[in-house]
Order: structure tokens, then sequence, then C-alpha cells
């Protein structure tokens, strides 16, 4: 027997656009969506309506995101714009003002009170489509989790704290509880986001919580300790070289937690930081990564540069080379400064750098730091390593089925692959062992064994 429903699911299409926290976001509205009954559509076309939820951190980003608007206005035409773009209403109001509704960054009750109105929920109480550990916009095997909202410092050239607001740390158990879940649904790779993710619990003063037998502190090294009790690997993003960090990389020498640092440096001329308003006093970093490197000699660092400062002179940009050569930074991505509207630093007085040399450095320093990379990879040649898989089935050459992954020093999306040729069949999430053949500036090619 067909049964028809005289009253179908109503179907949202929806876009997500920006950085992981953001991502996270969205699977939280999802989950919330599909816990109430409603369908998720493919296209816009045919949906009842579209949520975009938005980035507004660069010009660039907010561009993409009107772009994104715009393609929903003109496919669907009944469109919920939320994210870090909603927190500035006027420049969508200006373009669109027949949006539905513009709630901020995790606004997630506005936005749901938002789709009630606009196309109001199907009943079914006898329905739960929630699995139990959310939705997730992430493969199964890995998953972001968001251990606090905001953030504290003050960095000239950003608007995150406008947008967001200062720290608000979750509780331990709160987030141990989700990590437990995610776990337990077949996730193999926990990816530990927030702004500042090693000023975890400052703002609730590290209050402990009861987390199965015993109390928790919301501390950064005490909630990667615990995480990474879990069984799945977890991995660091966005911390700074506070000096508490050292205790956390004895977590990566005993193998609790990746040998993996995402710390986003951003310049290392003191000049050019201080303009920055950096957190983390750099001078000394470079003995702490030395530091760091002899408590755990497997230690990959992965960072992030601005060229183009405003202010930033040729000397203070060699200083940035220079580190870099030293640092030998396992993993380095580079962005062209780019004007927020609403930044502190448009307004710090100082001579901007032009275009032409803001690109001129950034070749610099991209190909000083593939240099660095390529003899980083050439030295895994030969060595045993394990690899989490990503994706299967491509075709290799001469025919072979090769399979995509990563090492431990490489997060999903930012960092480098290893293409590994398997005799036996390979699953997406699987973690199995590879012998390095070769490699180039980025990725690593390997066997199973
Ligand atoms: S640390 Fe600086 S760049 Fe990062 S979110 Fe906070 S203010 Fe922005």
């Amino acid at each position: 027997m067909t049964v028809i429903s005289e009253n179908p699911a109503p179907k949202i299409s929806f876009v997500s656009l920006g950085c992981p926290k953001a991502l996270v976001d969205s699977e939280r509205i999802i989950t919330k969506l599909r816990a109430e009954g409603y369908e998720l559509s493919r296209t816009h076309d045919g949906a009842d309506l579209v949520i975009v939820n938005t980035c507004g951190f660069l010009d660039s980003a907010k561009a993409e995101s009107l772009e994104a608007i715009g393609t929903a206005m003109k496919e669907n035409g009944r469109v919920i714009v939320t994210g870090c773009m909603g927190a500035e209403p006027e420049q969508i109001m200006r373009d669109y003002p027949n949006v539905l509704a513009i709630t901020g960054p995790q606004a997630y009750e506005s936005v749901m009170n938002a789709v009630h109105l606009a196309a109001p929920p199907k009943h079914d109480p006898f329905l739960d489509l929630v699995p139990e550990q959310g939705i997730k916009l992430t493969p199964r095997h890995y998953a972001y989790l968001k251990i606090s909202e905001g953030c504290n410092n003050r960095c000239s050239f950003c608007i995150i704290p406008k947008l967001r607001g200062d720290l608000v740390s979750r509780s331990a158990s709160d987030v141990l509880r989700e990590a437990e879940k995610l776990v337990k649904s077949g996730v193999k790779e926990l990816l530990v986001i927030s702004q500042d993710t090693s000023a975890y619990g400052v703002d609730i003063k590290y209050a402990e919580s009861l987390w199965q037998d015993r109390s928790v502190r919301a501390k950064f090294y005490d909630l990667a300790k615990e995480l990474g009790s879990l069984g799945a690997w977890t991995r660091l993003h966005y911390v700074y070289p506070y000096p508490h960090v050292d205790q956390v990389i004895e977590l990566m020498a005993e193998g609790t937690v990746l040998p993996y640092l995402d710390i986003p440096f951003q310049h290392a001329s003191p000049s050019v930081l201080k303009s920055m308003k950096r957190p983390a006093h750099i001078e000394k970093t470079l003995e702490r990564i030395h530091k760091w490197r002899n408590i755990c000699p497997d230690l990959g660092i992965r960072s992030t540069f601005i060229v183009g400062f405003p202010g930033e002179t040729e000397d203070d940009f060699q200083i940035l080379l220079d580190w870099l050569d030293e640092a030998k930074l396992e993993r380095v991505g580079c962005f062209k400064y780019e004007p927020v509207r609403g930044a502190p630093a448009n307004d710090l007085g100082l001579e901007l750098v032009s275009e032409d040399v803001k690109q001129h450095r950034y070749n610099r320093l991209m190909e000083r730091q593939q240099a660095v990379s390529a003899r980083v990879l050439k030295a895994r040649i030969g060595k045993r390593l394990q690899v989490i898989i990503d994706q299967i089935g491509l075709k290799g050459s001469e025919g072979s089925a090769v399979a995509k992954g990563r090492t431990k020093w490489d997060a999903p999306e930012i960092d480098g692959n290893v293409f590994v040729s398997s005799k036996r069949p390979l699953r997406v999430g699987d973690i199995v062992t590879a012998k390095i053949t070769s490699s180039d500036k980025y990725d690593l090619n390997g066997m199973v064994v």
C-alpha cells in the first residue's frame, strides 16, 4: 500500500558559506530543521525557502555571500539570511530588500522562528528524523567540534569580536558528550575549533563539570586529554602560543592527541605584530617552537600569514621570510591583506601597501615555503605512516585503484593529501599504514602495507 501524504514536509535549500565555525552553525541549524520534520532540497528551485548562512569576514567573503543571496532570490525568491553578515543587515537590505528575515551568527532560535513563520513545520509526532548524533555536513569520518564562541582578543584586522562578542566557552562535559556521540556514530577524527582554542575556559574560570565518573576542568589541557582518550584522532586548530600550550605538546608526544598544531602566527616582524595587536608575543616564538620540537620531535605545525598589512616595510617582510626559514613550518597558508569594513586596522593611519607589492610578497613567501614543504615531504619517503582514508575509487597510473587520504600532519581541506594504492579494498574512514614512495610540493604517494 502506498501512503500519499496530504501534507508533505516543507523543503529547505541550504547554502553554507565561510569557515569551519560557520559550518558547525549550519550543522546545528540543519539538525534542528530535520528534528522538526523539514526536508532538505538539493536545489533552490522547488524548495519552500532557502537559508543562506553567510560569511562576513573579508570583503571578498561578503561579496560571495551577497552573490549567494542574489542567486537564491532569483531561483527561489523566499530567502532567510543568517551568519556573520547578518550582524550587519544594512548591506543585505540595500541589495535585497525582499529577503524574508536576517539573523546574526549563532542565532539558531531566530533562524528557526523565521523558518516557522515562512514555512510552518509538518506535524508528525511519530517520527524522529534525527539520528542521535545530529546531521553532519562534513563526511561521516571526521567532524568539527566547536568548544567556544567569540574572542577576547582584539586583533586590529579582525571584526570577529564585534560580530560574535567576547569568548563564551561550553562546559567540558557538554563538549565531551558531543564528542563521545560523534565517535560512537563512526567519526574517526575530531577537529577542535574555536576562535582561540588555547583560551578555552578563561571566561568560565575553568569551571569543573561532571563527565562520566569525574570532574573535568574547562581547560585546554584537560579537555584535550579527555578528547584524546575517546579513541578518535583529535586535531587542535587555532591555538595561540601561550605558555600552557607546552603541556599540550606533551599529550602529542605521548600520542593522546595528534602531533599537529594549527597556530595562526600571521607575521613575524615585531612592529607589524604590534600594529596587528596579536595575542602572545612572537619574539620568543622561535625558541618555543624549538622547545616544542624537543618535547615532540614528530610535531607538525601549520600556520597562516598575512602579507601587505598597512605599514609593512620590505625589512618587515624580510624578517618574516627569515623567520620562516628558521621555523621550518610544515604547512603554511598566506593571505594578501584586505581591509575589512569596521576593523580598527583601517584607522591606524599606516601607509597602505600597493596591490603589486602585496602580490610580489605573496609570491616570494609561497615560493620560499614551497621549498621548505617539499623538503619536509621528501624526508617522509620510505617511512611507514598512518593514513586516514577520505576518498576511494580514484584511478592511478596504469589503471590501478587509488585512494586519497591524509597523514596525522594534514587537516582536511587545508593541508596536503596522500594518494595510496592498495591491494585490498579500502573504506572511507579507514586508518591504514602506508609506505611512502614519492612526494611533490604538497602531497605524498604511497602503498598500503
Ligand atoms: S584572535 Fe584575533 S583574529 Fe582571531 S578571532 Fe580573535 S580577534 Fe579575530
